[in-house]
């Protein structure tokens, strides 16, 4: 367990409502639900969740702490809007979702091995180095993600999509040696660290 997770734990104790309220985005919103199950029998992914959204914010109201930000669940979310559009109570529900999500990577408790876990890091460490996401890369991060044997039987079986964006210049050699980057990868960094330096001072608020 993190340390800042045992901290927002101790911090919280069994208020669970009041600490997603506080740190999670549009968590404020959670109390306002009535459980009328419109967004679970909305969701496309319903048949996959472990919980789907009317759950997850039950068991935020009982306290189900670990079990609601160690979940797969949020992970799932496609950003439809599907439970947006239609929540009777005009929650804003994606957001919440992905807000939980979010807030279970930064305490280090997020399920490691989901793979939509595993891809929106590999997305972003992808992102961040020119400011632009180089497909080829993400593409070739993502086969070889689950080891060098599953890597090399998914690029075989892609090839023939590979030669055809090849072909239609969908892939470059750009792509290949680098691909292409922001004009002022800088100030880019500058903008992403100076939000981590922003999230790093907020968690250090809650140390000691
Ligand atoms: S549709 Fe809205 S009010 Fe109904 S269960 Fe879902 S979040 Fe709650
Ligand atoms: S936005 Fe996410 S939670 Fe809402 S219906 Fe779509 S997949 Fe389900």
């Amino acid at each position: 367990m993190s340390d800042l997770n045992t901290q927002m734990k101790e911090r919280y104790r069994n208020n669970f409502l009041r600490e997603v309220t506080a740190n999670v985005e549009e968590g404020e919103w959670v109390r306002m639900c009535m459980q009328c199950g419109v967004c679970a029998g909305s969701c496309p992914m319903g048949p996959h969740w472990e919980h789907p959204p009317q759950e997850i914010f039950m068991m935020i109201r009982a306290n189900k702490r670990d079990e609601v930000l160690g979940s797969s669940s949020m992970w799932f979310c496609t950003s439809c809007y599907n439970c947006i559009a239609r929540c009777p109570r005009g929650l804003p529900i994606t957001h919440i979702m992905h807000g939980l999500a979010h807030y279970g990577k930064r305490l280090g408790i997020a399920p490691k091995e989901q793979p939509t876990v595993k891809f929106s890091q590999k997305f972003w460490d992808n992102l961040y180095k020119k400011g632009r996401v180089n497909e080829l890369k993400l593409g070739l991060a993502l086969y070889f993600m689950n080891g060098i044997g599953e890597g090399i039987k998914t690029s075989l079986k892609m090839q023939k999509i590979g030669l055809g964006m090849w072909k239609t210049k969908r892939m470059t050699p750009v792509e290949m040696v680098g691909g292409h980057g922001c004009k002022d990868i800088k100030g880019f960094h500058a903008i992403l660290d100076k939000a981590r330096q922003i999230e790093e001072a907020k968690a250090a608020q809650f140390s000691g």
